[in-house]
């Protein structure tokens, strides 16, 4: 596996294999990585010639100071597991690389960015907006790979890409849990013992909501939820939506929708964890 954490080295290197019509798959990442980031260097290595991961923990999107500090970095396992995948390049720009200088720039995806995590981490979707457009621009994929975990930043970048004509195919891979549920995350590592243990309640509670959209109103199922989660010990729940899958906007009428997600975030501990389903995923 080839390691750049400079642009002009990279692009030299891509451009051999550009030129040979070979195609580049690109699944961002900011590292601490699990299975679920693996899956998607799987499944871009399945779809592409040669697969770039990129690690890189952007400060623009971080809100919450602390969150940002706290953010777990283990770049020497990290190349290993992809070393372990077969991931082709690892791209790991350093902060000079990425912000040359400091960011201006202001994205208004509008209402994409208002709801449910935009009302929460305010200014996080503008830095995922800068630092993908500015990956996607070094890297210039044929494919871009990301998790239907982060279901808002997807929409967000689905969107981004349509405004400025990325040329590039967005994939959307399916969320890789443990064993219990718990979707996979960086952050799950931070989780005591205690939390750990509580925190596959956002899943079963989701697969509970699940079955009851359609035969009871919304309203009184997002009631139903924000009162069993009240009653468990060091959870405090955020958010839980019923959303149109691309528009993210609540839903008022479920047969006038295609595709239906269920949304939560909630805090375990000091932790904030978020996870979706899809309503017509088994
Ligand atoms: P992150 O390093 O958290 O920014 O995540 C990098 C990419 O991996 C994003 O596209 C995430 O949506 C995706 N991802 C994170 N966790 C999972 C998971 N459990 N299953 C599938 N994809 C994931």
């Amino acid at each position: 596996m080839r390691i750049f954490t400079q642009v002009n080295t990279l692009h030299n290197y891509l451009n051999s294999y550009r030129k040979a019509g070979k195609t580049i798959g690109l699944v961002p990442t900011m590292g601490a990585l699990h299975s679920g980031h693996l899956s998607l260097v799987a499944q871009a290595k399945r779809e592409n010639d040669l697969v770039v991961c990129s690690i890189y923990v952007n400060p623009t999107q971080f809100n919450n100071p602390a969150d940002l500090s706290t953010y777990p970095r283990t770049l020497k396992a990290d190349r290993k597991l992809l070393k372990n995948a077969a991931s082709d390049v690892l791209f790991v720009p350093t902060d000079e690389v990425m912000y040359p200088q400091e960011t201006r720039l202001r994205f208004d995806f509008g209402a994409l960015e208002t709801v449910m995590e935009g009302k929460f981490r305010p200014g996080h979707f503008n830095g995922v907006g800068i630092v993908v457009s500015k990956l996607l621009h070094m890297v210039l994929p044929d494919a871009a790979y990301f998790g239907q975990k982060d279901l808002q930043q997807f929409a967000v970048i689905q969107q981004l890409i349509k405004d400025l004509s990325f040329n590039v195919r967005l994939v959307r891979c399916p969320t890789v849990r443990e064993a219990d549920g718990l979707a996979m995350s960086s952050r799950n590592a931070r989780l005591s013992a205690d939390e750990r243990k509580i925190a596959p309640v956002l899943y079963r509670t989701l697969q509970w909501a699940k079955q009851w959209i359609g035969q009871i109103p919304v309203l009184e199922i997002q009631q139903v939820v924000a009162g069993q989660l009240a009653n468990v010990p060091l959870l405090r729940l955020e958010y839980f939506e019923v959303v149109d899958s691309n528009t993210l906007l609540p839903v008022e009428n479920l047969p006038t929708h295609s595709q239906i997600s269920l949304c939560m975030a909630a805090y375990v501990g000091e932790i904030r964890l978020i996870d979706n389903v899809f309503l017509d995923e088994t």
